[in-house]
């Protein structure tokens, strides 16, 4: 069985949880690792279940835990080229796992695929998580949807989607211009008219639970979202990541046999297509 939950997602701190059979990773540790124990221990997860950490890029909101959490508990971290040349100062080299943005990793049952995306860090990838039944993709810090991200979107079981900020807000609030450039200028994040958009064109039959995330604390709100989603989820749940605390931990068996999908993902800022056949499926 899987379990996954959002400990934290917003723009001040962003850690995702994926378990198969008890043993876990963590995507991204943005927020501090006494927060950490604490949003685990309300949602009942054992930090020694932990085996691996991914992380998505060197912005704060996601690598602000990493290092206190990384060395108490000695667990090897995963992150791109570009990602660790802006933290390795923070974890210690033998923990050190450098990936390709699109690269697989297996974990116990877990595979764990890069998403190559548009985002303005060095060298960001997010990631979909697979036990071969069940995909779970958590697809934040989004600059624009990709045929990566559109990709993955497409193949997931539960899809945890970057909301971060309604337009109007953003354009009416008090953040400086460059601020809201940086932003909605197609390098920063998605609005939450863009993240619906996404979803709509790419989701398939197979999506059974979204969870919306990386709310803006400035220029979004819980209920904006529920409001802009609430009619399209029919066919799956809807749920929004609060950002003081951590969502329920679920859980989920697939009953479901996929035929088999290939996740052909494209590095960014390259201008080959880097064909990898990634095969997400299985059988029950
Ligand atoms: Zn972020
Ligand atoms: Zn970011």
């Amino acid at each position: 069985m899987i379990q996954y939950c959002a400990l934290a997602s917003g723009s001040n701190g962003n850690s995702y949880y994926v378990s198969k059979n008890g043993k876990g990773i963590l995507i991204d540790i943005g927020i501090n690792s006494k927060q950490l124990h604490l949003r685990m221990a309300s949602v009942g997860v054992d930090p020694c279940s932990i085996e691996a950490i991914f992380i998505t890029h060197e912005h704060v909101d996601h690598i602000a835990g990493l290092s206190v959490f990384t060395k108490k508990y000695q667990i090897p971290v995963f992150m791109t080229k570009g990602t660790y040349e802006s933290c390795a100062h923070l974890i210690p080299a033998y923990l050190i796992n450098i990936i390709a943005s699109n690269s697989c990793v297996q974990i116990g049952e877990l595979a764990i695929y890069g998403i190559p995306k548009i985002h303005d860090a060095k060298e960001p990838c997010s990631f979909l998580v697979s036990d071969g039944k069940t995909n779970i993709a958590v697809l934040t810090d989004l600059g624009s949807v990709c045929a990566n991200v559109q990709r993955a979107i497409s193949l997931s079981d539960i899809l945890i989607l970057e909301s971060n900020y309604d337009e109007f807000m953003l354009k009416n609030g008090r953040y400086p211009y460059y601020l809201k450039n940086r932003i909605s200028g197609g390098m920063g994040h998605l609005s939450n008219s863009i993240c619906l958009k996404a979803l709509l064109e790419n989701k398939s039959a197979r999506l059974k639970h979204l969870i919306l995330g990386h709310l803006s604390g400035e220029n979004n709100r819980v209920d904006l979202v529920y409001e802009t989603f609430a009619a399209h989820s029919t066919t799956f749940t809807l749920s929004v990541a609060e950002r003081h605390q951590a969502t329920s931990l679920y859980r989920y068996e697939s009953v479901e046999i996929h035929r088999e999908q290939s996740l052909q993902v494209e590095k960014i800022g390259e201008t080959i297509v880097v064909q990898e056949s990634y095969f997400l499926s299985g059988s029950i």
